[in-house]
C-alpha cells in the first residue's frame, strides 16, 4: 500500500497516519517528524530548516525532496509507505511521481482529510505530544489521564513550537496557497478520496479504510 495523506495543519493527518501505517504494516513517513529530529540534533539540515518551521513557512522543496528520496531507499519502505505532510507543493508532488515512476511503484491513493479552518486553530493550539514515545493528545478532545503527562510512558508532554495561534494562522495561509492545489492535482489523476475530518478519530479511520476498500 502506497498512500499520501493530505489535509491542512491540525486535520489529524499524524494521528491517522500512525493508525493506518500500523493497520497496513507500512512505513509512516512524516517529513515534519524527520525535520524535528534534525532540528533537535542540530544537523546541517536541521539548522537550515528551523527558521522556516518556527515561522510556519515551508522548508525549500530541494531540501525536502532530497530528504524524502533518501528515506524511500530505506528497507522498511519495500512493503509500502504512507506520507504524512508530504507533498506540500506541486513541485514536491511532481518529484514524488518521478521517484516512484523510476521505482515502478506508483501511488495507490491519496486521502484528503477535510476540516474547516475555524476548527483547525482550536485543534492545533490544544495539541500536545510526548517527546519520548510520540503519543499525541489534545487538551480538550483527547486529554491524557493526568494533565501534562503521557498516558503511555509517563513523560512530560510538550507543545510543538509551531502550534501557537499566530504560527498556526500562518501555516493555514501557506496551506491554502501552496498545498491546497494538490487536491486537484491528485483528483485529475483519479487518485483522490475525501473524508470528513470532523468526525471522531475512530470514525475518521473507519471512513478512510472504507474509502480505500471501495
Ligand atoms: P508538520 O509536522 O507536517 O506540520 O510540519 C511542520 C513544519 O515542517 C511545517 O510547517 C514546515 O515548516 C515543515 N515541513 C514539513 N513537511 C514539509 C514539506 N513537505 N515541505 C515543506 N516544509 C515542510
Amino acid at each position: 500500500m502506497r498512500l499520501v495523506l493530505l489535509g491542512p495543519p491540525g486535520a489529524g493527518k499524524g494521528t491517522q497516519a500512525k493508525r493506518l501505517s500500523q493497520h497496513f504494516g507500512v512505513a509512516h513517513i512524516s517529513t515534519g517528524d524527520i525535520l524535528r529530529v534534525n532540528v533537535r540534533q542540530g544537523s546541517p539540515l536541521g539548522k537550515e530548516a528551523a527558521g522556516y518551521m518556527d515561522r510556519g513557512e515551508l522548508v525549500p522543496d530541494a531540501l525536502i525532496i532530497r530528504m524524502v528520496e533518501e528515506r524511500l531507499h530505506a528497507p522498511d519502505c519495500q512493503k509500502g509507505f504512507l506520507f504524512d505532510g508530504f507533498p506540500r507543493t506541486i513541485p514536491q508532488a511532481e518529484a514524488l511521481d518521478a521517484l516512484l515512476d523510476a521505482q515502478r511503484q506508483p501511488l495507490d491513493r491519496t486521502v484528503n482529510i477535510v476540516v474547516p479552518d475555524e476548527v483547525l486553530v482550536e485543534r492545533a493550539t490544544g495539541r500536545r505530544t510526548c517527546p519520548a514515545c510520540g503519543a499525541m493528545f489534545h487538551i480538550r478532545f483527547d486529554p491524557p489521564r493526568q494533565a501534562g503527562i503521557c498516558d503511555q510512558c509517563g513523560a512530560q508532554l510538550v507543545q510543538r513550537q509551531d502550534d501557537t495561534e499566530e504560527t498556526v494562522g500562518n501555516r493555514l495561509r501557506v496551506y491554502h496557497q501552496q498545498t491546497a492545489p494538490l487536491i486537484d492535482y491528485y483528483r485529475r489523476k483519479g487518485l483522490l478520496a475525501e473524508v470528513d475530518g470532523r468526525q471522531t478519530i475512530d470514525a475518521v479511520e473507519e471512513t478512510i479504510l472504507a474509502a480505500l476498500r471501495g
